[in-house]
């Protein structure tokens, strides 16, 4: 066998079980995900469909939920609650049974996931939680349909450490699953395939050549790959319990946290630990470090503030007390400088959009990779932007660099690659030769 190429779909999976999040509620259709025009289900007047086809489809399961949603309190049932009522139907109806294969033979079912037992039964973070969910899942569902609370916390463990979030084109979050097959795969900061969806299906790719398909080898990011090893180690312990020891980890990345050289001919980074520049021996005042403090928790403040909405005034402030002070690949720049992209997009300022966009390139590469789904999404909006604005050159020669790394991460076939990509990359092959037809 001669290894597998990097854009090698090796999964694809249907949800064991899965909730479209509360959020999307009247948006998006409850059973596909896909959002348009919809039509609420009579019953519980609560969730919403495309059409017959999803509502039969999705009876099985709403079946039991439709007639209870309108008893809990409050109305609103949380996606984790939903979730994992869906998991207690599916169990008692000999869901145990299901086997979801990663390979010809091997396979998981519910029971094989990790439930992390001693884990939460230690976290009281989580317990506080199980505790509000154990009230609402009994209210919901009624006492004769409730495992014994031993159980129902190994559920609740299996639900926490394996869920996948569900995410949309552009890789906002819709909903969450299980998905038993691939929940076999590990995790590193430094993955070497990544999962993608459509709908509600899960498509798994490698992002690297392999020398084989060896699945105890195959890793994927279970968060955020733009956060400091310190952050990522911090949340991966936290949510899944374990220390992460990847080859990323365990590297230095003394730009995560660093302030600029002093010395603006220099571009190392620094830490205000030190009194001079490691590589060009600039004196680092106290002056400049209290400055550099100030930026951090201005930042840091501004920045947490923006996590339901973005703004470009607030994003252009910050950056500009970030210059001179912040490293560019300090991780609180990148993320403003992504706030400032997409708080552009939205108020559809697009020359700040495109600024922000080719500004926000080389912190991708750096944390997400060369190819990622995210990297690839970046040069696809900024060369969507760049047509719009009446470059076609700039905006074909960033859809190219879109399409070198969707066709791996997605593949050819991917909605978005067919549906977004394609029709984006004609538009700028035409307008760039000029040849528009006239218009
Ligand atoms: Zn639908
Ligand atoms: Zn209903
Ligand atoms: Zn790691
Ligand atoms: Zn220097």
């Amino acid at each position: 066998m001669s290894g597998v190429k990097r854009g090698t779909t090796i999964f694809t999976g249907r949800p064991f079980v899965f909730v479209l999040g509360s959020k999307h509620r009247t948006t998006r259709c409850d059973n596909c995900l896909r959002s348009g025009k919809l039509s609420k289900c009579s019953g519980c007047q609560y969730v919403y469909y495309c059409d017959r086809n999803c509502q039969r489809e999705s009876w099985r399961i709403h079946k039991a939920e439709c007639a209870h949603l309108d008893k809990v309190s409050p109305r609103v049932l949380p996606d984790a609650a939903r979730l994992m009522a869906r998991i207690i139907l599916k169990l008692n109806r000999g869901g145990a049974d299901e086997a979801g294969y990663y390979t010809e033979k091997s396979f998981r079912k519910f029971k094989d996931l990790m439930s992390h037992y001693s884990d939460i039964k230690a976290d009281a973070k989580r317990q506080v939680h199980f505790t509000t969910l154990y009230g609402v899942l009994l209210q919901f569902l009624g006492e004769a349909n409730m495992p014994n609370v031993a159980e129902l916390m190994g559920i609740y463990g299996r639900m926490c450490t394996n869920s996948f979030n569900i995410l949309d084109v552009n890789m906002n979050t819709i909903g969450v699953g299980i998905y038993l097959g691939a929940s076999v795969m590990d995790h590193s900061c430094r993955p070497n395939a990544v999962a993608v969806f459509e709908g509600t299906t899960i498509v798994v790719r490698t992002v690297t050549d392999l020398p084989s398909l060896d699945w105890s080898q195959i890793r994927i990011s279970y968060v955020d790959l733009l956060n400091s090893n310190k952050d990522r180690r911090e949340e991966l312990h936290s949510s899944y319990y374990f220390w992460c020891d990847c080859e990323r980890c365990k590297s230095e990345e003394p730009m995560a946290e660093a302030a600029a050289c002093p010395s603006s001919s220099c571009d190392s980074p620094c830490s205000v630990e030190a009194d001079e520049c490691g590589k060009c021996g600039a004196r680092i005042s106290e002056e400049f470090k209290q400055t550099f403090r100030e930026v951090v928790d201005f930042t840091a403040h501004h920045l947490e503030k923006m996590k339901t909405m973005a703004y470009l005034d607030v994003s252009k402030i910050c950056l500009k007390k970030q210059k001179g002070v912040m490293h560019k690949f300090n991780i609180q720049h990148v993320r403003t400088l992504e706030m400032a992209h997409i708080a552009a997009m939205n108020l559809e300022c697009w020359e700040d959009a495109e600024f922000y966009g080719n500004e926000l390139v080389p912190g991708y590469l750096m944390y997400y990779g060369e190819i990622h789904p995210l990297t690839g999404l970046l040069y696809l909006t900024t060369g969507k932007i760049q047509l719009h604005l009446g470059k076609p050159k700039e905006g074909l020669r960033a859809l190219n660099k879109a399409s070198a790394v969707l066709t791996i991460t997605h593949g050819n076939k991917h909605s978005l690659v067919q549906e977004e990509l394609r029709p984006l990359l004609y538009q700028a092959a035409m307008e760039s030769s000029g040849d528009t037809h006239g218009v």
